[in-house]
């Protein structure tokens, strides 16, 4: 059933003394995954988000489901074929927010198209019976049909393979939903602050809600770290005050995507580049009735909140865009650019450099005071994650022993067939909750539109009344993703969804800060 959740109740439940079982910091993919799985499971949870729910890297990523056949190159064998079980699992407990996709994989020289194709044949074998449709080789004639926007000349067939895709944000959301819909609490706009220390052990959390500032204990058993790639801040709360630096866990790297519409790449497949010229991969993917181009893989030493792209990776997607489609985009037909960082975790004694190479694999450390922290993997694998994260703490005893592999196949909030994750937006990525989103006021009265879908004035009210949306960015960068399709569309509707948040929250709601947001989201360096 559809769940309010009012933050007052939330608050109250948060200042309630009591011991939790678990408490959990950081709500992105992994974070929520571990809340879930905890809770479904029978434990007491509190997860706690600084900012939103997928804030953070979990609503920047490519958005696919996959096994990665980069790592299959390789040899990581294990992680492709666990990564393909995960593929199906989220396909089929998030059908509404997840579909399979079709990737086109163009050939421009002759060994191109036996060589990528012998090894999709290959991860067609390890995904076996959680197989989403068989690997082709085409001709050149059908690669054009399929990729009516790819580029023509020097063309020698291709190879078509299937994958997954998904709404990164919304499949997030439904996590924290879901997670609350079994008991958990959860709670965005709520930043741990501190670890309470007892003996030296991690006993719990201090906590600050962003809203009033209000400061907050809370006391748990065990504490599990997964805020991707702030880890390290957060390992550092339980050092004491002159302490000699720990080695840094996390190599954050940076990724851009650029979105432009979909004339540059009309139809339903996706379209990669295994290899760019200079070693890199390129996707044009259909989303959400845009395309994404992207993306790079940058080394950083910091951790923005809102990373900014570089020149040379802007110049690299729309550069290598042109070699690949018929119609190059150019700089001012991009709708939006948005930017993510991978948690990758750092080997040991690496001194930074580049990324590429680094595992995608993730981590688990238990630290002495008994602070668990998770980083790494990947969005595809957030359950599998959370599934080794609870085990690991209840072999340490943290947490009392529970049976796992409840996640499998648990179907997450509105779980019902959807529509290919390529089209527009609209009321299918609610699946069955689109009844409780039509009897709310203004479920025809459209903010935006985009074909038959876009934003309803009744999706902003189901937004704050069930999905904790605060603000105008939690409206429309991760409720409805207009930010990440269309930045000078969603600075346009800033307004209308303050003053409908208003209404909802029952006090003022800003729209400026969004709108330097959106700025952002439109700005190109370079
Ligand atoms: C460009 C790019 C493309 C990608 N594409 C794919 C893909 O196609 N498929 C795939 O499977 N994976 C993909 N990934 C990887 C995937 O997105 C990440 O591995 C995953 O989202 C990381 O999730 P997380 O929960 O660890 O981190 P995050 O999503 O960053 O979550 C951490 C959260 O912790 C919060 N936080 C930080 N400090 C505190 C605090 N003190 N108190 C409370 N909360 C705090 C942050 O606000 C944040 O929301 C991609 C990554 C990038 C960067």
């Amino acid at each position: 059933m559809t769940q309010a959740l009012p933050r007052d109740a939330l608050l109250t439940r948060l200042r309630a003394a009591r011991e939790w079982d678990l408490a959990v910091i950081g709500g992105g993919c992994v974070g929520l995954g571990v809340a879930l799985d905890a809770a479904v499971r029978g434990l007491s949870v509190v997860l706690v988000e600084a900012e939103d729910f997928a804030k953070g890297t979990s609503s920047r990523a490519t958005k696919l489901a996959h096994g990665g056949v980069r790592y299959l190159a390789q040899g990581d064998i294990a992680l492709v074929r666990e990564a393909l079980h995960e593929r199906g699992a989220l396909l089929a407990n998030a059908p509404h927010v997840a579909s399979r996709l079709p990737f086109v994989m163009p050939a421009y020289h002759w060994w191109e198209r036996g060589f990528y194709g012998a090894g999709r044949k290959a991860y067609d074998l390890l995904a076996g019976r959680q197989g989403l449709g068989g690997t082709e080789w085409l001709s050149t004639t059908r690669t054009q049909q399929l990729l009516p926007g790819v580029q023509p000349r020097g063309l020698h067939g291709g190879v078509r393979y299937w994958d997954g895709q998904f709404d990164d944000a919304r499949l997030a959301l439904l996590l924290a939903r879901t997670a609350a819909a079994r008991g958990a609490l959860v709670v965005n706009h709520c930043a741990a602050t501190g670890l309470v220390l007892e003996n030296g052990q991690v006993r719990g959390l201090h906590v600050q809600d962003s809203e009033t500032a209000e400061a907050l204990t809370l006391r748990a058993r065990c504490v599990v770290n997964a805020t991707g790639v702030w880890v390290d801040r957060v390992r550092d709360m339980d050092q004491a005050a002159g302490a000699p630096a720990r080695p840094r866990m996390v190599a954050p790297s940076q990724g851009v995507h650029l979105v432009v519409d979909r004339v540059f790449m009309p139809g339903d497949h996706a379209l990669l580049v295994p290899k760019t010229e200079d070693g890199r991969v390129l996707f044009a993917v259909p989303w959400l009735g845009k395309t994404i181009l992207g993306t790079t893989d940058t080394p950083r030493s910091d951790a923005p909140l809102e990373p900014q792209p570089l020149a040379e990776e802007v110049q690299f997607i729309l550069r290598e865009s042109a070699r690949y489609l018929a119609r190059a985009p150019q700089r001012a037909d991009v709708r939006s650019v948005w930017v993510g960082m991978r948690p990758l975790v750092r080997p040991e004694g690496d001194e930074g450099g580049s990324t590429k190479t680094i595992s995608r694999e993730h981590t688990v450390v238990i630290g002495r005071s008994g602070l668990v922290t998770v980083t790494g993997g990947k969005w595809t694998t957030y359950r599998s994650m959370a599934e080794d994260v609870l085990q690991r703490c209840m072999a340490r005893g943290l947490l009392p022993l529970k049976a796992g592999g409840v996640t499998t196949q648990l179907p997450l909030l509105g779980a019902a067939p959807g529509k290919p994750m390529g089209e527009a937006p609209g009321e299918h990525l609610y699946g069955s909750e689109a009844t409780a989103l039509r009897e709310l006021p203004g479920a025809d009265r459209w903010l935006w539109r985009d074909g038959d879908g876009g934003l309803s004035e009744a999706m902003v009210r189901f937004a704050a009344r069930f999905e904790m949306a605060r603000s105008v960015e939690d409206v429309l960068a991760r409720r409805c993703r207009l930010l990440f399709l269309d930045a000078a569309e969603a600075a346009r509707q800033a307004d209308a969804v303050a003053a409908l948040l208003a209404e909802e929250l029952g006090r003022p709601v800003d729209a400026e800060a969004f709108k330097a947001l959106a700025a952002q989201y439109l700005r190109l360096p370079g």
